[in-house]
């Protein structure tokens, strides 16, 4: 079974909900008054489960959209080019957005994408990410809303994949060191 590959759980499915509930309401008091539409952008696959957690925490009416960037190979190391494999349905000039991430680990990726969005002139561009890996930063990403800062091991889990599989599993934790062999 999947969960024998699993060495340790790292945050359990009640930790990760209750981070959730405090990251949605802290949103929901930051964004009560804006007028402008708010769009949660997605960034696929990995922040999947976190996106759909967090957006129902959330309790104002929110756009969906999603894109998605890929910088990582089948490994566990970056690549360091950031390809946009879809990229957002909408015009969101003028909007407020919330881009929803699973976890910055170098800062490439998200580095980039906030260039991205920037250029698109939207009216705020703000950035939650579930899990934050500050030592192996390579660039610098100012997280707004971040859920935990992790030391540096490879998770899966919750969204996080090891070559496409495990992101299923419903908490998030490491792989036994044999998985990899
Ligand atoms: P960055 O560009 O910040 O180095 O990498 C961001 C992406 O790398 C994340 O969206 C995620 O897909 C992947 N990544 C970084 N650290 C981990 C990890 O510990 N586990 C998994 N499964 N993916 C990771």
């Amino acid at each position: 079974m999947m969960n024998d590959d699993i060495e340790k759980v790292v945050y359990s499915e009640e930790t990760l909900q209750a981070k959730i509930a405090e990251l949605g309401r802290q949103i929901t008091e930051d964004y009560k008054d804006v007028k402008e539409e708010i769009f949660c952008v997605g960034i696929l696959k990995g922040a999947v489960m976190f996106y759909t957690d967090l957006v129902r925490q959330i309790d104002l009416p929110v756009h969906f959209d999603f894109m998605i960037a890929s910088s990582y190979g089948n490994g566990t190391s970056t690549s360091g080019t950031v390809k946009i494999l879809k990229d957002l349905d909408y015009d969101v000039e003028g909007k407020h957005l919330i881009i929803i991430e699973d976890i910055i680990d170098s800062g490439t990726t998200m580095n980039y994408l906030m260039k991205y969005f920037k250029e698109r002139k939207p009216k705020s561009v703000k950035l939650c990410s579930l899990l934050s890996k500050p030592s192996r930063r390579v660039v610098d990403v100012n997280i707004d809303y971040c859920g935990f800062e992790v030391p540096d091991e490879f998770l899966v889990g919750y969204g996080l994949d090891y070559a496409e599989v495990y992101r299923n599993l419903p908490y998030i934790g490491v792989l036994k060191p044999e998985i990899y062999a």
